[in-house]
């Protein structure tokens, strides 16, 4: 086990009692909002540690990465380029299509990430919505 800085164990802690995708500043900006007031470089160094570790997983969006719970295990994501939502996924045909995709290319695979990128329904409502005004 990694011995965590406290510092270290409050961004774990905010990650693991949430569902969300994280970035540095929301985390920072949480943070400090629960009295634990660091620096946005400590943010930064913390999560890539935490990471490195093992203890966190992170995807790596167009403009920030966003960081997760590492215990929820292997799944993949929908971003709304709208909202910014992200919503989960995990389709096992998709998941053994890449497994092959690399075996056949005798390429040893160690992860992926697979981003799908879109309008949620959500916002596609409220444009369908704004069309009829
Ligand atoms: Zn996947
Ligand atoms: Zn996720």
């Amino acid at each position: 086990m990694v011995r965590l800085t406290v510092q270290r164990q409050a961004i774990l802690d905010l990650i693991n009692r949430s569902n969300q995708h994280w970035d540095a500043e929301e985390l920072a900006r949480c943070l400090g909002e629960n009295g634990e007031q660091l620096g946005i470089a400590t943010v930064y160094r913390g999560l890539a540690a935490l990471e490195n570790a093992g203890l966190i997983q992170s995807i790596q969006l167009a403009d920030k990465k966003r960081y997760e719970r590492a215990d929820k295990g292997h799944h993949d994501h929908l971003v709304c380029i709208k909202c910014g939502d992200i919503e989960e996924f995990c389709d096992n045909k998709i998941e053994s299509r890449q497994q092959q995709v690399a075996q056949d290319r005798l390429f040893q695979m160690t992860g992926h990430q697979l981003l799908i990128f879109g309008v949620c329904q959500s916002c596609s409502n409220d444009s369908q919505e704004s069309k009829n005004l």
